[in-house]
C-alpha cells in the first residue's frame, strides 16, 4: 500500500522538530528563529547544525545532510521512509493508514463496459504476495544492476538532472532493455510469477522494455510495485510513456 500524500503533509506540518532533535540527544541553542547545534551525522567542534522553525527543516553546513522531520528520523533512527512515517505519525496516523488500505484493497473489478475507449485502465498498485515480493524484489535488483552496466539509461537520468550515484543506489532505480529474459531460468513455475506480477505480459515479453524502472514499496518496506518511465527512444507506437 502506498502512503496517502496528505498523511506525510501532516507529519512534516504538525511534528514539532525541535523536540524530535533534542529528544534524539542533540543538543540545540536558540538564535532567534533558528537552532544551532553540533551535527549527529559528522564530528565536529563547531556547531553547523541549524533548524529552521519556520519552514521545519533542518540542514547541516558540514555535512551538507538536511531535510525534513521524516528525513531527520530516517538518517538518526536508521530507519526507511515508512517507518519514520508510522513512528512520527503515532495512532492517529496508524488508523488512518489502515483504514486507506481497507477502503482501497477489496475494490470490485470494474465492469468491462466502463473503459470501452481505454482498453487499459491503469491499475491501483496493490501489495503482492510474500513469496511474490521475493521475486519482484530479484526483480528490482536485476533491473538496477541493468542500469549500473546499461549507458543508455544512466545517459537519459543524467540529460534530466538525476546524476547522483547514491540517488541511484537509494531508491534502487534501474532499467528494462530486454536482458532478463537472457537470465530467466527455463521454468513456467517463474515466468507465470512474473507475468502475474506484471514484470512479463501475456506474450512473455518485458513490460518495462525500454523503461528507467522505480521500485515502490509499501508501508513495511516491501516490494509493492514498479513505476516505469519509457526512455524517448522507445515510447513511438502503442508504448506509454509512463507505466
Ligand atoms: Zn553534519
Amino acid at each position: 500500500m502506498l502512503i496517502p500524500p496528505e498523511i506525510i503533509e501532516q507529519i512534516k506540518q504538525t511534528t514539532d522538530l525541535v523536540a524530535v532533535i533534542k529528544g534524539r540527544g542533540v543538543k540545540l541553542r536558540k538564535y532567534g528563529k533558528t537552532y544551532k547545534g553540533l551535527c549527529p551525522f559528522h564530528e565536529e567542534e563547531k556547531p553547523s547544525f541549524s533548524v529552521n522553525t519556520e519552514e521545519n527543516l533542518w540542514h547541516c553546513f558540514g555535512c551538507a545532510k538536511g531535510g525534513d522531520v521524516i528525513r531527520f528520523v530516517e538518517l538518526k533512527d536508521n530507519i526507511s521512509f515508512p517507518e519514520a512515517i508510522k513512528l512520527l505519525g503515532g495512532d492517529e496516523v496508524q488508523a488512518k493508514l489502515k483504514s486507506a488500505k481497507t477502503n482501497t484493497q477489496p475494490k470490485p473489478k470494474p465492469k468491462p463496459q466502463q473503459n470501452k475507449n481505454n482498453s487499459t485502465p491503469p491499475k491501483q498498485p496493490t501489495t503482492p504476495k510474500p513469496k511474490l515480493q521475493k521475486l519482484l524484489n530479484r526483480c528490482f535488483e536485476f533491473y538496477h544492476t541493468t542500469l549500473t552496466e546499461d549507458q543508455s539509461g544512466r545517459a537519459y537520468l543524467e540529460k534530466r538532472g538525476i546524476t547522483s550515484n547514491n540517488l541511484f543506489s537509494d531508491f534502487k532505480i534501474g532499467l528494462s532493455n530486454g536482458t532478463l529474459l537472457k537470465i530467466l531460468p527455463n521454468d513456467g513455475a517463474v515466468i507465470a510469477q512474473l507475468q502475474e506480477l506484471g514484470i512479463l505480459n501475456k506474450k512473455g515479453t518485458e513490460l518495462f522494455y525500454g523503461c528507467i524502472t522505480f521500485p515502490l514499496y509499501d508501508l513495511n518496506g516491501d516490494p509493492a510495485g514498479l513505476y516505469g518511465r519509457r526512455l524517448p527512444e522507445f515510447t513511438k507506437g502503442n508504448n506509454a510513456e509512463h507505466l
